[in-house]
């Protein structure tokens, strides 16, 4: 888990504050700053640099690889050595990216190596989590998804939860509505996800009913998004993300993470693809999720299989059904006897 959360209005004015007794002479702290504020002088200049502090501006242009990571840590060993710790500000992609490049701050070889379960065997550097969007719950999560050569899986160990974060609404005010409603729909996912699946516990359902319950208010019952709607969406990102730390994710996410690997759909978007066709699955989740979609006149895209290959479909197939974990949590320890290449070549290509 996250050792400290910070939450609160305005909270991010004390980062300097935090992160000052974690300061290691001659070493700096490495801001990894979202691109969506490169231009934000007035943003940028709330970021406490001291000495020979370093700010990288993040490209999330595609969410994170394996290469961009290890380009990142050796900019950064060959500059400094060694660094004091890695604050990552942005979206989700920035929340994996700086969990990431901090781990292999400290372990030998390359991101790619770590891409599975328990892999990282040390430490890494002290990291802070600053999140500029709520829904994915990177910011709590034992993960950090990224693309590498062969596959799409996250660096998922006990070394890879942040240290801390730092839990502001201020940040998240003004995401364009789009944006907003895919990332705010994983959240909403996680939860129907966590809450139906076979690995659900007492920890998982407290904090998925919870989330649940928030991502309602502010994407059904209001009739408004306010401040009050950023603070909801910024707490339910949160527990949901505690909800599936002691579960999983299931088949929205097992058929998105097929869609991503082959076309780079991006996470909010490809699971917001894949659920509205999911009702044998989840039926009364995806009769809600169109009443938010419909409510909120969002345009969920339709058709991005339509031109695909037999070859491309068996490499989402591949894909999909190598997320052996989700399909268990979604359907059962006989998983295989209710899923197979041929049904999931249906739900893509209804997709
Ligand atoms: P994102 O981080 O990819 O960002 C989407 C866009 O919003 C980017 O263009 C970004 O620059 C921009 N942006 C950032 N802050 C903004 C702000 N305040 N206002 C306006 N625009 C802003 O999107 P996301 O949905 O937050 O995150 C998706 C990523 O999270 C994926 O890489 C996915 O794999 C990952 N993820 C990780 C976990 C986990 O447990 N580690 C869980 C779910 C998703
Ligand atoms: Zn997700």
């Amino acid at each position: 888990m996250v050792d400290y959360v910070v939450y609160g209005r305005g909270s991010f004015n004390q980062l300097d504050e935090i992160l000052s007794s974690h300061r290691v002479e001659g070493q700096p702290m490495v801001f990894l700053l979202d691109h969506h504020f490169e231009n934000n002088d007035a943003f940028k200049s709330r970021i406490p640099l001291r000495g020979n502090d370093e700010l990288i501006i993040a490209d999330v242009t595609h969410e994170p690889k394996t290469s961009y990571v290890d380009e990142i840590a050796s900019l950064l060993k060959n500059k400094f050595g060694q660094v004091s710790g890695i604050i990552g500000i942005g979206g989700g992609s920035v929340m994996d990216l700086a969990k990431a490049v901090s781990i292999m701050m400290t372990n030998d070889g390359m991101a790619q190596d770590y891409q599975g379960y328990d892999l990282v065997k040390k430490k890494a550097v002290y990291k802070v989590g600053i999140p500029t969007i709520s829904g994915t719950g990177a910011e709590v999560s034992r993960t950090c998804v990224l693309t590498g050569p062969t596959k799409k899986l996250g660096m998922n160990s006990d070394f890879t939860p942040f240290d801390q974060i730092v839990l502001d609404p201020e940040l998240i005010k003004g995401v364009p509505k789009n944006q907003n409603f895919y990332t705010g729909m994983d959240c909403y996912i996680h939860c129907v996800e966590s809450l139906d699946g076979t690995f659900l516990n007492t920890f998982s359902q407290s904090y998925g009913e919870k989330a649940l319950a928030m991502c309602q208010e502010i994407y059904l019952k209001k009739d408004q998004w306010d401040d009050n709607s950023d603070e909801q969406l910024m707490m339910a990102s949160y527990a949901g993300g505690m909800s599936i730390a002691y579960s999983q994710v299931g088949v929205a996410h097992a058929v998105s993470y097929g869609l991503s690997y082959l076309l780079g759909t991006k996470h909010g978007i490809g699971n917001c693809i894949v659920f509205n066709h999911l009702q044998e699955f989840y039926p009364q989740g995806v009769d809600e999720f169109h009443k938010m979609v419909d409510k909120h006149q969002i345009e969920i895209p339709k058709g991005v299989c339509a031109n695909l290959t037999d070859a491309q479909f068996d490499t989402m197939i591949e894909v999909s059904l190598g997320m052996k974990l989700l399909w268990e949590n979604a359907l059962g320890a006989d998983w295989e006897l209710k899923m197979n290449r041929e049904k999931l070549r249906s739900i893509y290509g209804k997709l």
